[in-house]
């Protein structure tokens, strides 16, 4: 499943070539992805100009200048390759770290742009989805009511951590994946955070201390910020032919390197499961 870095990358590769441009031809191949698709969206889409693209916990959300939105969500295998008109090989945005291929008859929305750009849309178990959105509704829409504070946003502070976390008795590690808290944190980033701030997943989250929370917003904006970073600096290539984009390049301090040295200390990283998750830490360094 992206997480949200995958997810900004995504975003931001497509913004060169979505955002100004008009949707000359939708071809839609499908009626559906995880839900059906709007009534009429190849055709809603036809003629239309995109003004801007920006992101809500894993959604890219790509304004279209009348006031309304395409709401995209990823799920588990969505992705967006770009070609040029009469290009066969297309760059595909983001290296995802689960790989499900890129066979062609999952590719079920294939947009051409006014300035020559071929978005296709591929996902193989079509756990994704699209919408069409009023922007003036986005905030009370289904998909988008009640999630968390963003958390790269300067709402993620000590304070509001504190004040949310306060009397849980449920782990941090479930806390901070809680959408309602924040948005779009994921099992990675979460292992990843926990482990810069040096606190043990497990622990209560109502027991942290402030200036411990305070640790962990630092945290998590930056393993965010860094694996953004990563996918980002390889994205200046997207448009090459053949633009595999070297996006996670085993930059993690903690997830997936169960008995490999902690990045700290040396410390074997140690690998727990609960309900089929696992979490990765330092058994040294993330005592308490
Ligand atoms: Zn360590």
């Amino acid at each position: 499943m992206p997480e949200l870095p995958e997810v900004e990358t995504v975003r931001a590769g497509l913004e060169p070539v979505l955002r100004g441009r008009r949707f000359v031809h939708v071809e839609q191949r499908r009626k559906d992805l995880r839900f059906p698709l709007p009534e009429r969206f190849a055709a809603r889409l036809t003629g239309r100009k995109v003004a801007k693209l920006d992101r809500r916990a894993k959604y890219i959300l790509i304004h279209l200048n009348d006031g309304e939105v395409l709401a995209v969500h990823l799920g588990m295998t969505g992705r967006f390759s770009v070609s040029r008109k009469g290009d066969r090989d297309a760059a595909q945005l983001g290296e995802f770290a689960h790989e499900h291929g890129n066979d062609a008859k999952h590719d079920h929305l294939v947009f051409t742009m006014s300035g020559g750009a071929v978005v296709t849309y591929n996902d193989a178990r079509r756990f994704g989805y699209m919408t069409l959105i009023p922007e003036r509704e986005i905030a009370h829409d289904a998909f988008f009511r009640g999630l968390g504070v963003e958390p790269l946003s300067d709402e993620l502070s000590p304070a509001y951590l504190s004040s949310r976390a306060r009397g849980r008795k449920s782990d941090l590690k479930a806390f901070l994946m809680d959408q309602r808290i924040v948005a779009g944190l994921g099992n990675i980033y979460v292992c990843e955070a926990l482990h810069m701030a040096r606190i043990a997943p497990g622990r209560a989250g109502g027991r942290i201390s402030r200036p411990r929370l305070g640790r962990l917003a630092v945290a998590v904006k930056a393993v965010l910020l860094e694996a953004i970073g990563a996918g980002g600096s390889t994205l200046r290539d997207y448009v090459q032919p053949n633009g595999e984009l070297g996006y996670f390049s085993a930059k993690w301090r903690v997830y997936g390197r169960e008995g490999l040295p902690c990045p700290e200390c040396r410390t074997a990283i140690r690998r727990r499961t609960d309900s089929g998750r696992s979490t990765f830490f330092c058994p040294s360094c993330q005592r308490t």
